[in-house]
């Protein structure tokens, strides 16, 4: 089969071997892969993987074989998977159902060969059913959109949190806003991308700066907030060298998240945090169930999110279009 493997310095489209299907296992013939920041943080090496590698982790597919211990009706279903395999089952957090965080759990297309291939052997236990509301493309959203619920499933909120900045309007800050408005919280969208910002406004957004045209963003996010700064400021943005200004905005005991895996070091002014007393929150990988809900209620809206799609051959062309444009979204490869 095709699959775009990542060897240490570049990614090429090859010849692999079919995976062989383990009797715990689905067989799936992929049909559409989002390209995520992960993949370009590990393609750019400050996220440091094994090689050779396939890439790809945010993926739909048709299950086409199952293995002897799987429900054999299973078979011509359209799923996506979670990305954390966790083998032991018996580790302090799987004892505590806290799955995404199993000492011996291996992540596709990070740890383990991912999706960017005509077919993937999954586990049973990691797959979950895409509703025909959903198409192929629109559920690749499901992984990034199950990391956006994370963020509230870590932070629960108090009476006092009424504004929420998001700094970074990629796919996944402009996911969060959806659910944080959800959730009933006013939002403060910043970027360098007008189309991102409208976007944002679109969805509902009550003030977007863009950062590229303003001097001072944590003085404007001070004159909207009476003073205070954000009740909630979360970085999305991929850009160590927003934290300054994500630490900054935020009203004192007021609530950080962090959601960039960019991997590389970030200094911080950890005594504006103590002094300040606020407080640090962090997520990833969510719950799948919650993001399948939101789309197939259409709460959630994606449409506008998909910037760009390639076939498999052109997974250069696929990575390089991140980088085209401040204006693009999302990628999606899709294989026949
Ligand atoms: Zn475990």
């Amino acid at each position: 089969m095709k699959a775009a493997v990542y060897d240490g310095t570049d990614i090429i489209i090859k010849e692999v071997p079919k995976p062989i299907l383990k009797d715990s296992q689905v067989l799936i013939k992929v049909k559409s892969v989002g390209i995520c920041g992960t993949d370009l943080a590990i393609l750019k090496g400050s996220l440091p993987t094994p090689t050779p590698l396939i890439l790809g982790h945010e993926f739909t597919g048709e299950i086409i074989e199952v293995g002897k211990d799987v429900d054999q009706s299973l078979v011509g279903r359209r799923v996506t998977s979670e990305i954390n395999s966790h083998i032991d089952k018996d580790c302090y957090f799987c004892e505590r159902n806290m799955y995404t965080q199993c000492k011996s759990r291996k992540a596709l297309g990070i740890d383990i060969d991912g999706a960017l291939a005509d077919y993937i052997a999954i586990e049973e236990y990691l797959i979950h059913e895409i509703p025909q509301e959903i198409s192929y493309q629109e559920g690749t959203f499901i992984e990034p959109l199950a990391a956006a619920y994370q963020t509230f499933e870590m932070m629960p909120l108090d009476k006092d949190d009424k504004i929420m900045a998001i700094f970074g309007m990629g796919k996944l800050g402009l996911l969060i806003l959806q659910v944080a408005l959800l959730k009933g919280l006013k939002i403060i969208a910043i970027n360098g991308s007008e189309k991102k910002l409208k976007l944002a406004k679109k969805f509902g957004a009550f003030h977007v700066i863009n950062r590229l045209k303003t001097g001072d963003i944590v003085k404007i996010i001070k004159d909207i907030t009476g003073g205070l700064g954000a009740d909630i400021v979360i970085d999305t943005s991929g850009n160590p060298a927003a934290l300054k200004d994500v630490i900054s905005s935020c009203r004192t005991r007021g609530k950080l998240h962090m959601k960039s895996t960019h991997g590389l070091d970030t200094p911080i002014n950890l005594t504006d945090i103590v002094v300040r007393e606020l407080t640090v929150y962090s997520s990833r990988c969510g719950p799948f169930e919650k993001a399948i809900e939101g789309l197939k209620s259409g709460k959630i809206k994606i449409k506008d999110l998909i910037s760009r799609e390639y076939p498999l051959e052109k997974i250069k062309e696929a990575i390089a279009s991140y980088e085209e444009s401040r204006d693009h979204i999302k990628t999606i490869v899709t294989l026949e």
